[in-house]
């Protein structure tokens, strides 16, 4: 279509200002991915009006005062041709300055396009042309011009006079000063200060550049239908196949475009013509450009273009931009339609961008009133009451009331309340908190470390840091993927486990080589995880199993025994429910490796806190108020995260372990009669010591041995080491001689490493990240000089004494790509994470791969 002849030879030759022709050298990295896409659209033999690219050297030049020869770049153009400039960046979310229109408006092309298009429509042209180069070029007050208007004859007089009275000089008439003008204002607004931390913000380069395109005007006047819009062949909130755009008809007159700048194409408008019945053939073309750049650009794109006589110029093409859930759909069927391969839609979706598909989002098209922030500790989002306690929760959850659980934090206490609730908000707390790591687990949003916020738990109010007062009962909408908390009830998208969604995952699990499991502490949890197709169960927190009412007494009772017969038979009474959980979490995994931790959190986490639990406790065990009181009391600790619990618990009150190892080997043994044989992993929890873990294996065979000769049965059962103590990554090479794998458990090992209680960072890690002590926070994404030397160091020792050590993470790091990436890199064998990160894990697994596989 694009004819080069003699005089366009000038610009071919030069790189830096080249004309826009199928050989032309640009590149995205060089002129920005506007002059790229403009020059495959000219290969494509497509209606591109005359484009001239100047790349990110010549543009960087003019910004230092450098202009290139306007002669040459201007000689493509015939004379009086009006142009515009348009920016290229290499990435178009990384911004840039707005395009300027018209330009080489001045009073001689007045008179002329007067004769062409009449009066008025000339004056309007060169009036909107003197408007934007006197706010974006020579930078006047827009206010001036706001006044002024930028339709008629009135506008252009009155436009042409402001802007002599501001600069006291006359409007400049020649095309080539104009153009200088606008490459050089484009030029430094690019490189100014505000500009760039703009676009740094968004993940550009401190020396990012930009290209500039100079394009013919095509004009969209006419005597036939004229006008300008854009068009697509997908919807971009959708990702269905759907021709979208908008039109505005020149040819119809502008009063009878009064608003309509935003009619459809296909739905008749019924206050006029679609463009189809203005122009069929230019319609017809339109569409048949859509479909040649979809299946060409391999990629659903949005063509700009302008009417002129009934024929089309395509004046630009961008991708078409797109939500979460219309970015899977658009990958997959174009991977579907054969226009780029598997691989590429896998890399095309950022596995995060799942997180969308997965939950209820807020959507952010429509206004939200913000009233708090805290930490995005859970994504998705709901709306519901205020309500202040876990037993509130649960009574508005009987009445078929959606709520939210507002608390300074969340305790196991909480957890019932919490599965009743919609969402949670807590005042401290971090990523790794109870309330975090809970509401990842059962896909509940939560907002956790509010601590701008004002909790008056007994007055049951809650005040924004701007003063806006909730109490309980009020609406609000915690935004678990933001971190906000809005006031009242908001739009949402729902959420969408599509066609495509599932077969882009099942592509992903093709490419992957490293493998997922879930963290999964109940039946209903393995159910999920089975459902995201997770390889098996990772780390099944036991603890969780004994905060139903009826467990939690009997667990207090066995808390308070004074001998090691009445314990025992508490925890007979314990045994038939753990085994009954396990078996179902056998039979649910269907064959797929369950690993399961010995209990591990402080037995005084069981208990109750407060006066009235105290008293019910006392009542339940039908022993004096004082004397609950008092072994309450007794077993507080100092510092409980690093006191009495995990396999400490196990040395000092050895038949809690004997018991779980029993209902494992037992559970074992049914589920394996009905179905697939099972083979149990038993992970011992906060171990530092190899001693610790000999003591642990003996019991644990002994209770093997017993179950062998009671049931006549065998099996077989792994026994690993969770690593979450930094002295067990360091001592994994004789820790690792009495276990078959190790699970880091960066959750507990950073706060370890770190010296940083889990519970509390919150209250400071914003000023900590905000200040640059950390860059991020290292219970979000995994610490990888200081907790990632320690991961390292023992997955290395413990594979120098086991060279089949299977070796895993199941901190909540597990679900994070970068954290997938370390573990790969270190030859992790899997990584475990809740089951609701799952197929971001899977497809963040999926494009590591294919990465390494594509060189
Ligand atoms: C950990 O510490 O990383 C872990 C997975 O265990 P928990 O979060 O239960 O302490
Ligand atoms: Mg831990």
């Amino acid at each position: 279509m694009l004819q080069a002849t003699r005089k366009d030879a000038a610009v071919q030759n030069d790189p830096n200002v080249t004309l826009i022709t199928p050989e032309a050298p640009v590149a995205v990295q060089t002129h920005g991915g506007r002059t790229k896409c403009l020059q495959r659209l000219v290969r494509l033999d497509l209606p591109v009006p005359r484009t001239v690219g100047l790349s990110f050297d010549a543009v960087h030049n003019i910004a230092r005062g450098e202009m290139p020869d306007l002669g040459m770049l201007l000689s493509p153009f015939d004379a009086g041709e009006l142009l515009c400039v348009r920016p290229s960046s290499e990435d178009p979310d990384w911004g840039g300055p707005g395009a300027i229109l018209n330009i080489g408006m001045n009073d001689a092309r007045y008179v002329d396009l007067s004769e062409r298009l009449g009066e008025e429509a000339a004056a309007s042209l060169y009036a909107r042309f003197v408007h934007s180069y006197a706010v974006l070029v020579a930078r006047l007050d827009p206010d001036v011009f706001d006044e002024i208007g930028m339709e008629g004859k009135a506008s252009l007089s009155a436009a042409l006079h402001a802007f002599e009275d501001e600069t006291d000089e006359p409007f400049p008439q020649d095309p080539a000063v104009q153009l200088a003008e606008v490459l050089r204002s484009m030029a430094r607004a690019w490189e100014g200060t505000s500009a760039r931390l703009l676009r740094q913000a968004k993940g550009a380069p401190a020396d990012a550049g930009l290209g500039l395109v100079v394009q013919s005007m095509a004009l969209g006047f006419g005597t036939g239908e004229c006008g300008s819009g854009v068009i697509q062949l997908v919807d971009g909130q959708t990702g269905l196949l759907q021709l979208t755009g908008r039109y505005l008809s020149q040819s119809q007159g502008r009063d009878a475009l009064e608003g309509r700048a935003e009619a459809l194409f296909l739905e008749r408008d019924p206050r006029g013509p679609s463009l189809e019945e203005l122009a069929p053939t230019a319609f017809k073309d339109l569409i048949r450009y859509a479909g040649l750049m979809r299946t060409k650009l391999r990629e659903e794109m949005q063509a700009e273009f302008v009417i002129e006589d009934g024929r089309v110029h395509l004046l630009d093409g961008v991708r078409v931009s797109r939500n979460s859930r219309a970015a899977v759909r658009i990958a997959v069927r174009l991977a579907e339609d054969k226009i780029i391969t598997q691989q590429e839609a896998l890399m095309r979706v950022p596995p995060v961008a799942l997180n969308e598909l997965l939950h209820k989002q807020v959507d952010r098209d429509f206004a939200h009133d913000v009233v708090g922030r805290g930490v995005a500790a859970s994504p998705g989002a709901a709306t519901g009451k205020i309500v202040f306690s876990a037993a509130d929760a649960q009574a508005s959850a009987a009445r078929g009331e959606a709520c939210v659980l507002v608390r300074r934090e969340t305790s196991p206490e909480d957890i019932r309340g919490m599965h009743a609730a919609s969402a949670v908000l807590t005042e401290r707390g971090g990523m790794t908190s109870h309330a975090a790591v809970i509401g990842r687990g059962i896909g509940l949003p939560c907002v956790v470390g509010a601590n701008e916020m004002r909790f008056q738990m007994r007055k049951k109010l809650l005040t924004g840091p701007g003063g806006r007062v909730f109490k309980e009962g009020d609406v609000i909408t915690v935004d678990g993927t933001h971190g906000e908390i809005l006031a009242g009830d908001v739009a949402m998208l729902e959420a969408t486990l599509d066609d495509a969604f599932q077969t882009l995952l099942t592509w992903a699990d093709e490419e992957r080589d490293i493998s997922i499991r879930a963290n999964a502490d109940t039946p209903a949890d393995a159910r999920l995880a089975k459902s995201f197709q997770a390889q098996g169960i990772g780390l099944c927190r036991t603890e969780h199993m004994f905060f139903d009412d009826d467990r939690l007494t009997v667990m207090r009772e066995m808390i308070f025994a004074d001998n090691s017969e009445d314990r025992r038979a508490a925890l007979e009474r314990l045994l038939p429910v753990q085994r009954a959980d396990f078996t179902e979490l056998f039979q649910t995994m269907a064959g797929l490796p369950v690993c399961i931790r010995l209990l591990d959190p402080p037995l005084h986490e069981f208990l109750p806190s407060d006066h009235a639990g105290h008293r019910a406790l006392a009542e339940a065990l039908d022993l004096p108020l004082s004397q609950v009181t008092r072994r309450v009391d007794a077993m507080g600790e100092y510092n409980p995260m690093l006191g009495m619990r995990g396999v400490r618990l196990g040395i000092t009150v050895p038949e809690i372990y004997d018991m779980q190892a029993r209902a494992i080997f037992e559970a074992a043994i049914t589920a394996g009669k009905s179905g697939a044989s099972v083979v149990p992993e038993i992970m011992i929890p906060l171990v530092s010591a190899k001693r610790e873990v000999e003591l642990v294996k003996m019991r644990i065979d002994l209770v093997a041995a017993a179950v062998r000769s009671e049931t006549g049965a065998e099996f077989d059962y792994k026994l690993g080491v969770m690593v979450e103590t930094p002295r067990a990554a360091l001592r994994a090479e004789e820790i690792a001689q009495e276990a078959t794998f190790l699970s880091f458990g960066t959750n507990d090992l950073t706060q370890m490493t770190y010296g940083l209680s889990r519970d509390d960072a919150g209250r400071f890690m914003s000023d900590y990240v905000r200040q640059g002590v950390f860059s991020e926070d290292p219970f979000h994404t995994l610490d990888v000089d200081g907790v990632g030397e320690l991961l390292i160091l023992g997955a290395k020792r413990g594979r120098a004494v086991r060279a089949d050590l299977v070796l895993s993470m199941c901190g909540e790091h597990g679900g994070n790509p970068e954290s997938i990436a370390f573990c790969r890199a270190a030859g992790f064998d899997y990584v475990s994470c809740s089951p609701f990160r799952v197929p971001v894990a899977r497809l963040a697994a999926a494009q590591l791969a294919i990465f390494d596989k594509l060189g």
